[in-house]
C-alpha cells in the first residue's frame, strides 16, 4: 500500500478511535479525504482498471471492526448510476477525470446537481441528503475515492425509480473482492 493511503487509512482510523460522530467525520475525515485526493500518484493500477459496461467499484480498505471502508470507483465514458442512497455517512473525493451528481431529496425531487474535479470532495449521509446518481462528466476515465461508514459493499439499500415511484433493495459488492 502506498505511504499516502496508508498515512490516510491511519488517520482516518485515529478519528474513528474517538468516537468522533458523523458531523466531525465528514468535517475533519473531510479535510484529510482532500488532502489524500490533492495528488493523483498513490493509487495502485490495479485500483484503477475500467470495465467496458460497468463503473467498478475497488475495496481499499475495510477497517477490521467495519467501522468505515475506502473505495475506488472507477468509470469508463459515459457510466453512470441508477439514483440510490447509502444509509451510512458516505465522503467521496475526486482523484481524477471529473464526476457529476444529481441530489435528490427525499420525494425523488432532483434537488441540486454538483461537479467534482480532482480535489473536489462532497458527502452524503440520511441526515444531510442521502440519495444521488452519479455520471462521469468526463470523455475518459474518472476515478473517485469513497469512505463510507460501514462495510458499504454489504449494506442493503435502494435504487430509486421517480417514474413509477418504486424502489429495490440492492447490496452492491466489490468488483475485487
Ligand atoms: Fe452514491
Amino acid at each position: 500500500m502506498h505511504t499516502r493511503i496508508s498515512q490516510f487509512t491511519d488517520k482516518f482510523t485515529a478519528l474513528i478511535d474517538t468516537g468522533a460522530q458523523e458531523g466531525e467525520i465528514l468535517s475533519v475525515g473531510g479535510k484529510y479525504l482532500a488532502d489524500l485526493v490533492s495528488k493523483d500518484d498513490w493509487l495502485d493500477e490495479a485500483f484503477t482498471k475500467t470495465h467496458p459496461e460497468y463503473y467498478q467499484q475497488y475495496l481499499l480498505y475495510l477497517d477490521p471492526q467495519a467501522r468505515f471502508c475506502i473505495v475506488s470507483f472507477v468509470w469508463g465514458p459515459g457510466q453512470e448510476t441508477p439514483i440510490h442512497n447509502h444509509t451510512v455517512w458516505g465522503l467521496l473525493g475526486q482523484l481524477h477525470g471529473q464526476e457529476i451528481s444529481t441530489n435528490y431529496d427525499n420525494d425523488l425531487n432532483a434537488i441540486s446537481e454538483t461537479t467534482l474535479n480532482p480535489g473536489d470532495i462532497e458527502a452524503v449521509s440520511p441526515t444531510i441528503g442521502d440519495i444521488h446518481k452519479v455520471r462521469n462528466g468526463h470523455n475518459g476515465t474518472s476515478i473517485s475515492i469513497h469512505v463510507y461508514g460501514a462495510d458499504i459493499g454489504k449494506v442493503e439499500r435502494s435504487v430509486f425509480y421517480p417514474d413509477t415511484g418504486k424502489h429495490k433493495n440492492f447490496i452492491s459488492g466489490y468488483s475485487n473482492v
